[in-house]
Formats: structure tokens, C-alpha cells, sequence
């Protein structure tokens, strides 16, 4: 399993990781930022990670 963490003070609702993520673990939530919905769908791939301009995302595996 992978626990994924947002810094959402860090977030700046680009949407990247939502439109990125090959798993669709990310909803968009009213404010434009990702709702981490599914976690237990994670696949650790740490895309999410690498497309995010501003580093908000961390995944780690647990
Ligand atoms: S690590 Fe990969 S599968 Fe997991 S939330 Fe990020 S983009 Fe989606």
C-alpha cells in the first residue's frame, strides 16, 4: 500500500496529478484541488509526484 500526502497549502489546483494519475485515484474537489478518493488504488508509480509544478504530492510506501 502507499500512503500519498498533499501539502495543500503547497497546492496550487493545477490538476496535473488528476489528469496524470494512470489509476484515477485523484477527484477533483470544489476548490479545483485533487480529493485523494481512491488511495487503496495507488499503484506507487509516483506520477502524480513528477508532474506537480509546485512538489506538493508525496508518496511512500507503507
Ligand atoms: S503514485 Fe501513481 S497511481 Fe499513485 S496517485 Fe500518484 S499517479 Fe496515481
Amino acid at each position: 500500500m502507499f500512503e500519498i500526502t498533499v501539502d495543500y497549502d503547497k497546492c496550487q489546483a493545477d490538476q496535473e496529478c488528476i489528469e496524470a494519475c494512470p489509476a484515477q485515484v485523484y477527484d477533483e474537489g470544489e476548490d479545483g484541488k485533487p480529493v485523494i478518493a481512491r488511495p487503496e488504488d495507488c499503484l506507487g508509480c509516483e506520477t502524480c509526484v513528477e508532474v506537480c509544478p509546485t512538489g506538493a504530492i508525496t508518496v511512500t510506501e507503507v
